[in-house]
């Protein structure tokens, strides 16, 4: 199928590692210009190389759990085209118990996780308007449903991802603009490997990568970590022409880890 997203410019944050970095492939495939943003030259450089799209592919590096980074970040994407697709992807996470979760902690998560995106999609969202065409994703995670006991923060970052893509989808209404989440499941990504390295602990990685399904996803219907493609594919059908009636939608590709049938 055509996406009919071909010369579409897509602005993907965080998309050196993981589920970004498939996304702008996957965007790319379908002819859409990316931009590949992480927060150092090198990593931005490394993906670029290693994504190998050409002229197809800019990399722009910056922080995007600062005001700045943010606006940095818009600033050189605009001076490229005004961006179609804006996918809110860059995110962090780390098992914690609740009693070691810091002030400083919860703050640093709401920034990079949720400031992110309302940053990037307030310096967007009045320009798709006026143009009548535009795609926002925010990656939300089947933790904004399932709340992770053992990272409540990453938890609380993710459900509110939910709240301000529906929020927003509704600020759009009679535009061509939809705005959208993602839930993925567990997917395994560079991120995620570290995660379940920082879970083991002491214990046995190979065997806590084994029971991580039994034992802390146990309504997983897959039973497996997804792959990045496959998250990649669902965001790429969202920003997609044929996607225009999904809208304010929290799109669940998760496994089917959220025992809820709506
Ligand atoms: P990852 O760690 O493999 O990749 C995250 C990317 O974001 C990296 O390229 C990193 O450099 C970049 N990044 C982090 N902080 C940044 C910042 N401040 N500025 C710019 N770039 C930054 O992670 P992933 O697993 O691919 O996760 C991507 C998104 O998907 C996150 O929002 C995560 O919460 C969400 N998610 C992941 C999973 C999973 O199991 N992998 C499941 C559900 C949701």
């Amino acid at each position: 199928m055509d996406l009919k997203i071909a010369g579409k410019f897509a602005v993907v944050t965080g998309s050196t590692s993981g589920i970004g970095k498939a996304i702008a492939k996957a965007l790319a495939a379908e002819g859409a210009k990316v931009a590949v943003n992480g927060r150092s030259q090198k990593s931005v450089d490394a993906a670029l190389e290693e994504l190998g799209l050409g002229d197809q592919a800019v990399g722009i590096p910056a922080d995007v759990g600062t005001a700045e980074g943010c606006a940095e970040l818009v600033r050189q994407a605009t001076k490229i085209a005004p961006i179609d697709i804006l996918v809110n992807n860059a995110g962090i996470f780390e098992p914690k118990e609740f009693d070691q979760i810091s002030d400083d902690d919860w703050h640093r998560f709401f920034d990079v996780n949720v400031m992110s995106g309302v940053r990037m999609s307030r310096a967007v969202a009045d320009q798709m308007r006026q143009r009548d065409w535009g795609r926002i994703i925010f990656i939300a995670s089947e933790s904004a449903i399932n709340i992770p006991t053992e990272m409540i923060h990453y938890g609380m970052t993710k459900t509110a991802q939910l709240a301000i893509s529906r929020g927003l989808a509704k600020t759009m209404k009679s535009t061509g603009v939809t705005v959208n989440s993602v839930l993925p499941g567990p997917t395994w990504s560079e991120g995620v490997e570290q995660f379940v390295e920082e879970l083991a602990g002491e214990n046995d990685l190979a065997e806590t990568k084994a029971t991580f399904f039994s034992e802390a996803r146990p309504t997983s219907l897959i039973q497996r970590f997804g792959k990045t493609e496959e998250v990649a594919a669902m965001v790429a059908f969202l920003c997609s022409e044929q996607a225009a009636t999904t809208t304010g939608a929290a799109v669940r590709c998760e496994g089917g880890i959220v025992d809820c049938c709506f």
